[in-house]
């Protein structure tokens, strides 16, 4: 496989920096940092960012310290991303600032936690995660002088903008257009999306194996496992079992990888691109999976969904979880001095302007912006101080 140029010479159809649609409120450039490079950097300044390290990704927080979180997820994104970028030539400042901040909207314990604040807001509109994250990096966070959120780059935007309702999408101007359009957005978004899906299926075989909750024997249902598996096997001799199912989880990674970047530069070649708009036009992504490894994928997904997230187990806790955070929504939303004064302030305020749902929206950014942790300390708080974990 071809090197890339290691973003030295972004290929013509990559983000450029001097092309960028810009940020929200004009800045003047900074002397040594590129656009999307202060991008990144905002991502990893951000409260948000730090809260990642305490938010589920599927086995709740408190349940092992070796499991997956939001924050370890995200890294295991951006450097995936990071590697396909460069070796398509693209913007791998882009795709790592996409990959660190795609998850920032993410609720205290999972899609559960998204589930039971979609419920609690569905009179007002709902709740999306993806908006979510839109929504800390355009306001929630509050740190600078001169504007609200972090003001990043309409292209670091519109890569966190992965799915949107058209409903939203029409509030959304020009960052909503493509959902109105199926348009695509830039390569680099494209890369951070199919990164996080590679990251997580992978990852999730890790930590359900590492609970118990998987076994190997019966992963060996799902061809791309058991092709890999079955092959460190028979080459490693006696190592320990850790070694066997990192070794799997390494190949299968890196076949996956390797697959995406051979099938998205013929994708690219074929269409003989201009510039990253050229992209944009276009009705399909051109960074994919071929349709062997794709069906692959898919299978391992739906081997996870099966097996892990709806596993009786995981169920168990993550509805708990559900009940713990549908509980302090409504206690927060009856009475909004439960919450801190500058959260309470702002449901106030918004409330003043857009009646209930304001007020609502301002409980839920704060129970989204929760960690796990804090979710149920509120909850023990408010609710029921004799309660147990999730
Ligand atoms: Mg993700």
């Amino acid at each position: 496989m071809k090197n890339g140029a290691a973003g030295l010479r972004p290929a013509r159809w990559a983000a450029r920096e001097s092309q960028s649609r810009g940020r929200l409120h004009p800045e003047p450039a900074h002397p040594y940092r590129g656009e999307y490079q202060r991008d990144r950097d905002r991502i990893v300044h951000s409260s948000g960012f730090r809260r990642l390290v305490y938010k589920t990704q599927v086995f709740v927080n408190h349940e092992g310290d070796l499991y997956r979180t939001r924050l370890t997820h995200s890294l295991e994104v951006a450097q995936i991303g990071r590697t396909v970028a460069r070796c398509l030539d693209l913007n791998g400042e882009l795709v790592e600032a996409i990959a660190l901040a795609h998850d920032l909207g993410h609720t205290p314990f999972g899609h559960a936690g998204e589930d039971a604040l979609h419920e609690c807001m569905k009179p007002w509109g709902g709740f999306e995660h993806n908006l979510q994250s839109l929504r800390v990096v355009d306001e929630l966070e509050q740190r600078y002088m001169g504007f609200p959120g972090l003001n990043l780059t309409f292209e670091t935007r519109e890569g966190i903008l992965k799915h949107c309702s058209k409903r939203n999408a029409r509030r959304l101007g020009e960052l909503g257009q493509r959902f109105l359009t199926r348009g695509q957005p830039g390569l680099e978004a494209q890369v951070a999306n199919l990164a996080d899906e590679i990251a997580y299926n992978n990852h999730d075989v890790d930590d359900g194996l590492r609970s118990g909750l998987l076994s190997e024997a019966a992963l060996c249902s799902v061809p791309l496992f058991r092709r890999h598996y079955e092959r460190v096997v028979r080459e490693a001799g006696s190592v320990p079992r850790r070694v066997l199912i990192h070794e799997t989880i390494r190949a299968m990674i890196n076949e996956v990888v390797t697959d995406l970047v051979e099938t998205s530069r013929r994708n690219i070649r074929v269409r003989r691109l201009h510039s990253s708009d050229d992209v944009r036009a276009l009705t399909k992504p051109l960074i994919a999976l071929s349709p062997a490894t794709l069906a692959e994928h898919l299978a391992l997904k739906r081997y996870l969904r099966r097996h892990l997230y709806r596993h009786e187990q995981v169920i168990d806790v993550t509805s708990r979880a559900q009940e713990m955070l549908k509980a302090v929504f409504q206690r927060f939303l009856a009475d909004v001095r439960t919450m801190p004064r500058e959260h309470a302030n702002r449901a106030r305020a918004w409330e003043a302007e857009k009646g209930e749902a304001g007020r609502a929206r301002a409980v839920a950014d704060y129970v989204a912006g929760m960690t796990d942790r804090y979710a149920f300390s509120a909850y023990k708080r408010l609710v029921d101080p004799r309660a147990r974990l999730p």
